[in-house]
């Protein structure tokens, strides 16, 4: 649908917000819920999803549904709506009896436009028998990724949630998300029983942010370099653990940084002080795990630094995104080592089982997205299955020329692939590195594998370098990871490599210098 939408819908985008114009894809996923054909509309974080609902709930007649699956979004999108003037309202387990009959009773007056629910809450008989006798105008579906076991967030109550489309008839289903892998996509469609849904989906490209992906090796030196480029502007760091997120922001704090923690395992006073702060610019930087940053919206942050790998690209593209919603140059730096992926992996392991081949299969991007060698941005785009035009962004440490190469590298990347060949490519990774380092290792010595001519033909190097080069030539695709213990095989490209008829590029070795904290131990 690409008609321009009707006059009401710009009325109220006026009214109700003060805007005067559309977002990309805002005005079609508009039409779609104006028309009444079931949609499913995938914009990156910032893109203005939560608009393309909002608007026409107040334009049709009949209150819509939306599904959202945390309370505290719920709260924060009706208060905002409701700051607008705009008849919202929640209903859920926060609510007393008497909350939930005021409510009951503004909807059936037709006095509520917009009504946020929990998935659990909606696909009740009785929830369901009252939205069936006041008349909904269209259940819009947030986060709808969450329906989807190979998506990132994986919400059980979620796939209840294909049961609307036969309880509500003829009430159009329009489902939102930041996810654009393709399996999502088709699990959500299928998930929630959308009918011929018309399928909308914005750039995932963003021009303004640089992206730079660094080893880390001496973490919060690298930290404080971003911070001190953008001195006084607003930006976050994220954390894996708490533990960490404490440390650093204690560690930013005494170099005189106003830096504060954020975490789930703070007092909801501490966190909301520190999150007001940063809103407020009162607080410059915030250190933060993952839980920091849902339906935040800040327009000015210019950094988000990563000090650990996230577990997957759509993690990464919705957590950098937070940077540069305004539209300025902003910076997005992402600090890894290897025991990344290992903690993430426990984490997954001890999360639900239903979801774990698929957050595997995420992670394994993330990593070869970390250990890849190219544009940045073109990584992002054609992740989200997009074609990318631009041979340079102009806007990544790969295409500013940032990055250093090794000097050897075709030797280097023959030595490699012909460990893996004399390995008959039956080793993973982690195996061919020891050889290639001449480790000790008992699985070294138990195969025999000191015997190999290869054997220690690169001890002079770290063996986290040896590992990168290996990521590095599968990224390029001259090596493959093959089943459950991605044991390397040789690509048609990595026989060319052996014969000297290609050239791959492998970075040059990460210098490692301790951090200036422990120094005077020496
Ligand atoms: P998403 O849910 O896709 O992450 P939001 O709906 O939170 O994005 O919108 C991001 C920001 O962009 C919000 O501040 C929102 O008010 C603003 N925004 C959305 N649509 C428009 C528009 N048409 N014009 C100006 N600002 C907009
Ligand atoms: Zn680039």
């Amino acid at each position: 649908p690409t008609a321009a939408p009707p006059d009401e819908l710009r009325e109220v985008l006026q009214e109700y917000w003060g805007y005067d114009s559309f977002r990309p894809l805002q005005a079609e996923a508009m039409n779609c819920v104006m028309s009444g054909r079931d949609s499913l509309v995938v914009l990156p974080t910032g893109g203005g999803k939560s608009l393309c609902y909002q608007a026409p709930a107040l334009a049709m007649p009949g209150v819509a549904v939306v599904v959202s699956p945390l309370i505290s979004l719920m709260k924060d999108q009706v208060d905002a709506l409701r700051a607008n003037g705009a008849p919202a309202a929640f209903i859920n387990s926060s609510l007393s009896p008497e909350e939930r009959r005021t409510v009951t009773q503004q909807v059936r007056s037709g006095e509520i436009k917009l009504l946020y629910a929990a998935p659990e809450r909606i696909v009740r008989d009785h929830t369901l028998s009252f939205l069936r006798s006041v008349g909904v105008s269209f259940v819009a579906i947030d986060e709808a990724h969450c329906v989807s076991t190979w998506g990132h967030d994986f919400r059980p109550e979620y796939t209840e949630l294909g049961k609307l489309k036969q309880a509500l008839p003829g009430v159009a289903i329009h489902a939102y998300t930041a996810t654009a892998a393709d399996r999502v996509q088709q699990d959500i469609a299928r998930g929630l029983s959308l009918e011929s849904p018309e399928l909308l989906i914005g750039s995932f490209d963003r021009p303004n942010l640089v992206y730079r992906v660094r080893r880390a090796s001496r973490k919060l030196q690298q930290i404080q370099e971003v911070i001190e480029r953008h001195r006084g502007d607003s930006g976050i760091v994220y954390c894996i653990s708490r533990n960490e997120v404490e440390s650093v922001a204690a560690e930013l704090k005494s170099a005189g940084v106003r830096a504060a923690p954020y975490h789930a395992g703070m007092s909801d006073v501490a966190r909301g002080r520190n999150q007001e702060g940063f809103l407020g610019d009162r607080i410059d930087v915030i250190v933060a795990t993952v839980a920091f940053g849902m339906g935040i919206d800040k327009p000015n942050v210019r950094f988000v630094i990563h000090a650990g790998m996230p577990k997957s690209l759509e993690a990464y593209v919705q957590e950098s995104g937070r940077a540069g919603r305004d539209g300025l140059e902003s910076e997005c730096l992402l600090l890894y080592k290897g025991s990344d992926g290992v903690l993430w992996r426990r984490m997954i392991e001890e999360g639900e089982p239903a979801a774990q081949e698929g957050a595997v299969r995420s992670l394994e991007e993330m990593m070869r997205f970390t250990t890849s060698v190219g544009c940045r941005h073109r990584a992002i785009v054609e992740y989200f299955g997009q074609m990318f035009e631009r041979d340079n962004c102009g806007a990544c440490d790969f295409c500013l020329g940032e990055l250093s190469f090794a000097d050897d590298a075709l030797v280097n990347s023959q030595k490699i692939i012909s460990c893996v060949a004399r390995l008959q490519q039956r080793f993973g990774a982690s195996h061919t590195a020891k050889v290639l380092a001449g480790s000790k290792d008992q699985n070294v010595t138990r195969f025999n594998h000191t015997e190999l001519s290869t054997y220690g033909i690169l001890k002079h190097e770290h063996g986290t370098t040896i590992r990168d080069w290996i990521e590095q030539l599968v990224g390029q695709g001259h090596l493959e990871k093959v089943g459950e213990y991605g044991v390397l095989q040789i690509t048609t490209t990595g026989r060319e490599v052996l014969r000297g008829e290609t050239t791959p590029q492998l970075l040059a070795p990460v210098k490692r210098v301790k951090e200036s904290r422990t120094r005077t131990e020496a």
